[in-house]
């Protein structure tokens, strides 16, 4: 079948992959990432790579090896304490990824599963120390793809008081 096709293909496409430390500066010196990682800090965070993702988004872990996917656009036009939260969530995950835990565990709804809620925690322990309202942090843990319910379920979980659904 594939003889008949006049044409060729060039299959070797690249994702380049960048290092956080070139865009997420100061990190190692967080206290929130070193409870994670410890002495390890400056290593893990020096290793660790970036792909950037043209698609709408915000950022996730690699289940295969580990690195972070960001969506440029985020990371280019985000709000930035969501960004800085949304770092101490992934880094959560990478943390989680190094001792073989299953990112994504499909036994759990996304808002009950270990890894999330210990990812969600350690993201709103950090939004309490910097002093963030409940509200504004109801309006951090809420987006457009979680359903009421579960964001609710969520904000319980992590002893967050939200009133009403924001936005
Ligand atoms: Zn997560």
């Amino acid at each position: 079948m594939e003889s008949k096709l006049n044409v060729k293909i060039l299959r070797n496409a690249q994702v380049p992959l960048y290092h956080f430390t070139d865009y997420f500066k100061g990190f190692e010196k967080v206290d929130a990432i070193r409870r994670l990682f410890g002495e390890k800090t400056e290593r893990v965070l020096e290793d660790l790579r970036i792909e950037f993702s043209g698609r709408r988004g915000y950022m996730g872990v690699s289940n295969v090896d580990g690195h972070l996917n960001v969506s440029a656009e985020y990371l280019n036009k985000g709000d930035i304490l969501d960004i800085y939260l949304d770092i101490i969530h992934e880094l959560t995950h990478v943390r989680q990824f190094m001792e073989g835990a299953e990112l994504f565990d499909n036994r759990y709804n996304y808002v009950s599963r270990p890894t999330e809620i210990e990812a969600f925690r350690n993201a709103v322990e950090e939004a309490r120390r910097l002093g963030l309202s409940n509200s504004r942090i109801c309006e951090y843990l809420k987006t457009e793809w979680m359903t009421d319910e579960d964001f609710l379920f969520l904000a319980k979980t992590l002893n967050v008081k939200c009133e009403s659904v924001p936005g």
